[in-house]
């Protein structure tokens, strides 16, 4: 007999195969999607790897190949999805499908845990499961798999992975069949009794035209065998076994023109029907981002975002563009607004590498990774796939950092990034209110972050005020009352704009007809002080010294004289308050902005608010 190594799964991939085994019932098509995508990564590999390492491809097809087939017995059957990708050694058969590499799934695991069967679904929806997947319908699965010779792997040999659902334990042995693939892996799957609807290939290619079509950029064939009539003749020569898509149309043409002329003819031989083997593509028609947006859906814009960026929520808004001539290289691109941006996007200082700029050179996957030439932090969320015309394919990461067109792509991206921002908010003010719940904060921290697209992204920042919902800085502006020379501000973190309303330094503006913004989020503040005024209207905090009412220089010399008379009448009270409350303020004197308190604490102009020494405070700490 053939060698056997038996292994044990690491507790956590038992486990993530038990919730997956047990319950996923409604999610159970998703294998197909995640097996596709597997495929398609090591295809890619295989291409990268091939840039540096002339052995490891000799240019020969690059694709996947999917069969389905009715065991003899007629009860069950087996579906093969094969790729001539990078393949795996013995170890990594063993490394990668008996163990969780992955980060995000553990975080599931944690989520998956103690839910019901549907809730799980739909985190499975989020987090996409790989490979396990395969055992939502299959109670046995076998990965056979060979990578490229190499200077590593000198003399590879076909192994397989042999798992069966509701085993504790994966095998990993030489494969008794030898070496079938030449390269790359096929993933067998032997059907459950009640799952035998994906040998269906009508059904394979509906899912594989729902979740992959768009996403895999090799061809994906498909194994079909077709009843077809033909003349049961013996001079007659026997179709071809196998025939592409094009070649039927072509005979369908025929057939059509012999119709016509048919009355003329003999009547027509006696016909039989033979069984046609062949291999359709599935994936034929071209990539989403070089068709005319016209054509297509939204659903199909959401499709192709799901199975593209791996990201399973649906996006917010998409731009579909190509190439102007400020670039000089021709290209088409889709960049998409994701549904909500993740709780460690605000905890992390420093933009984060992502994997979501996808650089494609004419349909082919180059990189995701621009380097130093890669988003701003307060962009680094932004999902775009980029297809160039003629840039060279076969560059290696250095040269690509100094290409023309990469040091461009950030500026490109983030042009057209806030253009559909902007759009939005002029032409949709519901959808933008949708934007805005998520990418709010976003737009001021560009604003404070990009000097470059400051006024762009403060133009859409919108503010509650003491009149208003929404008021955007130019709106504000508009608003202002003669003579007003600031623009009025009370900012106070974590409270509520109505709250804000009330206080006491905004009850005299307010009486007076002037609007305040009412600012509540912790960015707000940054955004003012970096800004310091919107053209050339400076921002005033409410509740600092300096703040100047339009109007008071109507009359200046009844004010003085109405100041000096009160400074007199309270003298005793100022005095009296300065020796008492001297441990908690620096001092006292009477105020003009006051209608209905009768006194209030005010920081000094130039320091600090409450709100900001509390945040000093923290961070020292
Ligand atoms: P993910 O794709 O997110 O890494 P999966 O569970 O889908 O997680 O796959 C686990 C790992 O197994 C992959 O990262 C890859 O290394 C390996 N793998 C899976 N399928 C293939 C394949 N068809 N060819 C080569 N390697 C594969
Ligand atoms: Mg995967």
């Amino acid at each position: 007999g053939v060698p056997k190594v038996k292994h044990d799964y690491q507790s956590d991939v038992a486990r993530l195969r038990k919730i997956v085994i047990n319950s996923l019932y409604s999610h159970k098509e998703i294998f197909i999607r995640e097996l596709v995508s597997n495929a398609n990564d090591a295809l890619e590999k295989l291409r990268l790897t091939a840039l540096t390492d002339k052995e490891a491809w000799n240019g020969d097809p690059l694709n996947i190949t999917i069969k389905a087939l009715k065991n003899e017995d007629g009860k069950g059957g087996r579906i093969t999805i094969t790729d001539t990708g990078i393949g795996m050694s013995p170890a990594e058969l063993t490394a990668n499908l008996g163990t969780l590499a992955k980060s995000g799934t553990s975080e599931f695991l944690a989520k998956a845990e103690g839910q019901d069967g549907k809730a799980t679904g739909n985190l499975i929806g989020a987090f996409g499961l790989g490979f396990y997947s395969s055992f939502l319908v299959a109670d046995r699965v076998t990965v056979a798999s060979i990578p490229p010779k190499s200077a590593k792997v000198p003399e590879p040999a076909q192994h397989v992975f042999s798992s069966s659902a509701d085993d504790a334990s994966f095998e990993v042995f030489p494969d008794p069949r030898g070496n079938t693939l030449g390269r790359g892996t096929e993933i067998t799957l032997y059907l459950k009794e009640d799952e035998t609807e994906y040998l269906d290939t009508d059904k394979i290619r509906d899912l594989i035209n729902k979740h992959s079509s768009f996403s895999s950029s090799f061809p994906v064939y498909l194994f079909t065998q077709r009843p077809e009539e033909v003349p049961d003749d013996d001079t007659v020569e026997e179709p071809a076994t196998t025939s592409t898509p094009e070649a039927d149309e072509d005979e369908a043409v025929v057939e059509e023109v012999s119709e016509e002329s048919e009355k003329k003819e003999p009547p027509p031989p006696k016909m039989k029907t033979v069984v046609v083997d062949e291999w359709v593509q599935l994936n034929a028609q071209p990539p989403i981002w070089t068709r005319d947006p016209k054509n297509i859906t939204d659903e199909e814009y959401t499709l192709f975002y799901n199975a593209f960026f791996k990201d399973f929520t649906k996006p917010l808004a998409w731009h579909h563009f190509s190439g102007d001539s400020e670039s000089g290289v021709a290209f088409k691109a889709i960049l998409y607004l994701p549904g909500k941006i993740s709780e460690e996007y605000w905890q992390q200082p420093l933009a984060s590498k992502t994997n979501d700029i996808k650089l494609m050179v004419k349909r082919t996957f180059i990189t995701s990774d621009l380097g130093e030439h890669g988003m701003p932090k307060w962009a680094s969320w932004v999902k775009v796939v980029i297809d160039a015309d003629d840039l060279p394919l076969n560059v290696s990461r250095e040269t690509l950092q100094s290409n023309r067109f990469i040091k461009q792509l950030k500026g490109i991206i983030l042009k057209r990034l806030i253009q559909l921002f902007t759009k939005i908010a002029e032409e949709d003010p519901a959808k933008f209110r949708e934007i805005e719940g998520v990418y709010g904060s976003i737009f001021k921290l560009g604003a404070v972050e990009d000097l470059k697209h400051r006024d762009k992204l403060a133009s859409i920042v919108r503010f509650t005020t003491t009149q208003r919902n929404e008021t955007s800085l130019d709106q504000y502006l508009e608003n202002k009352k003669k003579g007003q020379k600031q623009i009025f501000y009370l900012a106070e973190m974590g409270k509520k704009p109505e709250d804000l309303a009330q206080s006491v330094f905004v009850e005299k503006l307010h009486a007076r007809g002037y609007e305040v913004l009412l600012l509540t989020e912790p960015l707000d503040e940054i955004f003012v002080g970096n800004l310091r005024q919107w053209k050339n209207v400076p921002f005033q905090d409410v509740a600092k010294a300096g703040l100047k009412f339009g109007d008071e220089d109507q009359d200046p010399e009844e004010e003085k004289e109405e100041q000096k008379r009160m400074a007199e009448k309270f003298k005793p009270l100022i005095d009296w308050l300065k020796v008492e409350a001297k441990d908690a303020v620096r001092d006292v004197v009477i105020s003009n902005r006051l209608v209905k308190s009768p006194c209030a604490i005010v920081a000094e102009h130039g320091g600090y608010t409450a709100n900001v020494q509390k945040m000093m405070a923290a961070s020292n700490a």
